[in-house]
């Protein structure tokens, strides 16, 4: 094997100037999580990227892993040599010979070294004519090469890099906090926390879950979906609420127009009891304006009414068709797609108000007495932890 590590750079990150330092850090103990289970890698991080020295793995597992990883914005092979034109030249025609497809390259020096005795430009030309005088059916384009060679010329050595590959850029996963994931079994929660992710945020989850009516089966399709979550970034709690009682008590006493809204209201209000308790500062949930009777204007404003908590909603402009796409590129559509009721489709009225007023839901949620119904609900609740998943595995195809 030719390449002997792979270079990771931050994108975005090395702007955050301040927090650089703990950004970085957190990327690196994410990388590292991540692969875990090759302990032969060296992972090394400098102010604009990382190095994993590959000790004779084979990188393609790795580079997949990598690619997942928030905070990644690109990643190379690389292979490293001294600071010697000699080593370099070899090394420059044998990921050019690499690169099999390409019949036309450009060399780009950047020399960091300022002891290196060849300026960035003239190198660029030494290792040109050598490519040029020892390949046969190559040319130089500058403008749109097949393939650009980076030779990166630095005081520990010389990294010699072809293709880059796109990584999940964003932030990496918590270097912004955590959040509380409202968790369905539907398609949107699950793309909402992953967004989420994407922001640096960690996830926990809630599950409001009202046996009989809901089955084990949809209890298990979150938990399916949590487990599917860690693989992007954290280990992640689950917390399953019991909502039976609630529901009951909400469909006996609540007029039939008003029972959905106040319904969620209780699910706001027992996710920031559950926040305040993990030390969690907002709630996140899948909502997109407009899509059913609980996500238009007035219905959010009667809703939200309930918490102080911020409320994230990053699923709030895309039409389904987007966030299907999504759901599809990180495997949560087989889940989220498989046909069972949650607790809102069961009890949910046939016409739910979807402009209900703020003094009419709070009157007649003043008239329900729930505190000892919330207090009940808070000693019962079940908490599931997954682990981080290093690997893509395949459950999803079992269904
Ligand atoms: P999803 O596809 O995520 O279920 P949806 O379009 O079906 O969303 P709703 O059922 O109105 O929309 O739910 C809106 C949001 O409320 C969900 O995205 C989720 O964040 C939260 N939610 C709904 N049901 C539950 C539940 N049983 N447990 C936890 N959160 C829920
Ligand atoms: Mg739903």
């Amino acid at each position: 094997m030719l390449y002997d590590h792979i270079l990771i750079r931050y994108g975005e990150l090395s702007l955050k100037n301040k927090n650089r330092k703990k950004f970085i850090y957190q990327l690196h103990e994410n990388v590292r999580t991540k692969l875990i289970n090759y302990p032969e890698l060296k992972i090394k991080n400098s102010r604009d990227r990382m190095t994993i020295l590959l000790n004779g793995q084979d990188p393609e597992p790795i580079i997949e892993a990598c690619q997942t990883i928030y905070g990644v914005q690109s990643l190379s092979l690389a292979i490293k040599v001294d600071n010697d034109t000699e080593q370099i030249k070899h090394a420059a025609l044998q990921a050019l010979k690499e690169a099999t497809d390409a019949r036309t390259f450009k060399i780009t020096t950047k020399r960091a070294d300022k002891d290196f005795p060849i300026g960035s430009q003239e190198f660029n030309h030494v290792i040109g004519s050598h490519l040029l005088t020892n390949t046969e059916d190559y040319t130089v384009d500058v403008h749109h090469p097949d393939v650009e060679l980076h030779i990166d010329i630095r005081k520990q050595g010389t990294y010699i890099t072809s293709t880059r590959i796109k990584g999940a850029g964003g932030l990496p996963v918590g270097s912004a906090g955590k959040t509380l994931l409202l968790l369905s079994g539907g398609l949107d929660s699950p793309v909402a926390g992953y967004l989420m992710m994407g922001r640096g945020v960690k996830l926990e989850a809630v599950h409001f879950h009202s046996p009989p009516y809901t089955s084990e089966a949809a209890k298990q399709k979150v938990l399916d979906l949590a487990d599917r979550l860690t693989f992007f970034g954290n280990e992640i709690k689950v917390h399953i609420v019991p909502f039976t009682a609630l529901q009951q008590k909400i469909h006996r006493e609540i007029p039939y127009g008003y029972s959905m809204t106040v319904m969620r209201r209780m699910m706001l209000k027992i996710s920031e009891k559950i926040a305040a308790k993990e030390n969690i500062l907002s709630l996140t949930t899948g909502e997109s304006l407009g899509q059913v009777a609980s996500q238009t204007m007035e219905s959010m404003h009667a809703i939200n009414e309930v918490t102080n908590y911020p409320l994230l909603r990053p699923l709030v402009s895309m039409d389904k068709e987007a966030i299907i796409r999504i759901s599809q590129q990180i495997d949560t559509y087989d889940i989220s797609t498989r046909p069972y009721e949650d607790c809102c489709t069961v009890f949910v009225p046939n016409a739910p108000k979807t402009k209900p007023k703020l003094d009419k839901v709070k009157y007649f949620e003043g008239l329900m007495d729930v505190e000892g119904d919330i207090t009940d609900i808070m000693n019962d609740i079940e908490t599931i932890t997954f682990p981080l998943k290093q690997e893509k595995d395949t459950f999803a195809d079992l269904f």
